[in-house]
């Protein structure tokens, strides 16, 4: 089917022709129809089937119908982050470059004086985060009573970022008279409602899981020692035929580390994630796209919702802690109907990992043995079930008492004079001159309970009665937030709630 099929105009016809786009995805030629007809939607795909396109060709089509158009914004689509606002505004550019019709892009983490200056010259289209939308429309800058069409992007993902209360706050000042489109991957009950209370008589679309879109994709296992990473990653990127590619590390501070080595060696690389500015990752990502940088080096959440045409490989220079974050990873590459080849290291202490994606995905990885790293590549620290094994742990055991024994030894040898750090700002004089031997035998003698007492308050001199209070105002923290582990849907969420988290 060709999208002259679609009932489209010249002007978007020509755009999508120039864009290369020869032939509709599934989600577009099932959903432009629908749209067109000005019915609500609820259309369940992810990003990468072309669902972008799916609603901002057919909306195109209905402003143009309407010109000229009046004053206002027209069209409203929100999206969880601002990478895909961005990607969304710049599609809307690529498919209504001759089209005429006014979109700009709002979202938070940038000073909002460019964008209020955008809203100013008018527009039919906005794009925009929830956060800077409601911010924007409480000081006055957006009105959405001329609104036509609301879209909601990524509705689950809105859900797992902790968005969905601002989502009904925007959802409560819209005109009740609209078209909505629903966009989610998945339809978990609180989705469901929320789509059952915006919808009316939608249509319904829906597109291939992510499961066969993974199996478009080559993947390949290479076992290496954690030490021995770096210089896999440069062996492979040695071959010219490794253009574009998208590398994951689990931390922040390992995605500078890797770009940094590849700089090092001549290779064009950024790394992006949450510690980077809004503009760094920008420019890093521009940088990727028009070919200047080959190597982008991320974080998974820093890499979520990047689009990028025909990137050919992905690597996992870590693998991640959650298996569901390694099929979103390699879901990176093969989109929009291309293959695609995912390189994942894997070192002794990450068979673990391994074991949990394998079990996901139903199979087993190709392992690749020629390579110049194989000699130490299972050779490093034992992997964690061989810690917990009674033997290893009993290994262990023995080598912690060892050890102990020797800084008992060591501890006894200081001399009298030299006073420990704790006794130094705790203990009377009289108890800091005692030698060191001394006090232990004495502590020795008392019975084990009081031993374990703390002392009575009274019995200590002033300076020590104060002490237990000092120390206990000294050690008080925050109290410990349990940090969900980082799965592909709910990673987001926890980068909220814990935005200085090394992962992000
Ligand atoms: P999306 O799911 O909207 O993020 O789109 C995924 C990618 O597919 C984007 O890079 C689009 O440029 C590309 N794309 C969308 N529709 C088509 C099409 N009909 N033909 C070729 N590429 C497309």
């Amino acid at each position: 089917m060709a999208f002259s099929k679609l009932a489209l105009t010249e002007p978007v016809l020509k755009a999508l022709a120039q864009e290369g786009y020869t032939t509709p995805t599934p989600i577009q030629q099932q959903a432009i129809p629908f749209v067109l007809q000005q019915r609500d939607l609820l259309g369940c795909a992810q990003t990468g089937t072309g669902k972008t396109a799916a609603f901002a060709i057919p909306i195109l089509e209905l402003l143009q119908a309407q010109k000229p158009l009046g004053p206002g914004i027209k069209v409203l689509i929100l999206t969880p982050t601002r990478e895909l606002a961005i990607q969304i505004d710049e599609s809307f550019a690529a498919y209504g470059r001759y089209t005429g019709i006014r979109h700009t892009v709002i979202f938070g983490g940038v000073s909002q004086h460019a964008q209020v200056n955008a809203l100013r010259q008018g527009v039919d289209v906005l794009v925009a985060t929830p956060g800077r939308l409601l911010d924007l429309m409480q000081q006055g800058f957006i009105r959405l009573d001329q609104l036509q069409i609301f879209v909601l992007d990524e509705a689950d993902r809105m859900l797992d970022m902790g968005f969905i209360h601002d989502v009904k706050k925007v959802i409560a000042k819209l005109p009740a008279k609209r078209q909505t489109l629903f966009f989610s991957a998945t339809m978990p009950p609180e989705i469901q409602k929320l789509a059952d209370m915006l919808l009316t008589n939608p249509a319904k679309v829906e597109v291939t899981p992510p499961a066969t879109t993974v199996e478009k994709i080559e993947q390949r296992l290479y076992f290496v020692a954690k030490k021995e990473k770096p210089d896999l990653l440069l062996h492979l990127l040695q071959n010219p035929e490794i253009k574009s590619t998208l590398v994951f590390t689990r931390t922040k501070h390992g995605a500078d580390k890797v770009a940094r080595m590849l700089h090092k060696h001549q290779i064009q690389a950024a790394a992006i994630h949450g510690n980077k500015s809004q503009n760094a990752r920008q420019a890093a990502l521009a940088g990727f796209k028009n070919g200047a940088i080959r190597v982008l080096v991320a974080t998974d959440i820093a890499a979520r919702g990047i689009d990028i045409d025909e990137l050919a490989h992905v690597i996992n220079f870590d693998l991640p802690d959650v298996p569901e974050t390694y099929v979103h990873r390699i879901g990176r590459t093969g989109r929009a109907g291309n293959s695609g080849l995912a390189i994942s290291f894997c070192a002794a202490e990450e068979k673990d990992e391994l074991r949990a994606i394998q079990k996901l995905i139903v199979k087993t990885l190709i392992v690749v043995e020629d390579h110049p790293y194989t000699a130490n590549a299972h050779s490093a620290a034992p992997p964690k079930e061989e810690r917990q094994r009674p033997g290893f742990r009993q290994q262990n055991e023995k080598h912690h008492q060892q050890k102990n024994e020797h800084t008992q030894h060591r501890l006894q040898q200081r001399p009298a004079h030299k006073p420990q750090q704790g006794q130094q700002q705790g203990q009377s004089a009289a108890r800091q001159q005692r030698p060191a031997q001394q006090q232990r035998s004495a502590q020795q003698q008392r019975p084990a309970q009081q031993q374990q007492r703390p002392p009575q308050q009274s019995q200590r001199p002033a300076h020590q009665q104060q002490r237990p209070v000092l120390q206990k105002q000294q050690v008080q923290r925050p109290p410990v937030q349990k940090v969900q582990p980082q799965t592909g849907d709910t990673a987001s969420k926890w980068v909220k709630d814990y935005p200085d988290d090394e992962r992000w």
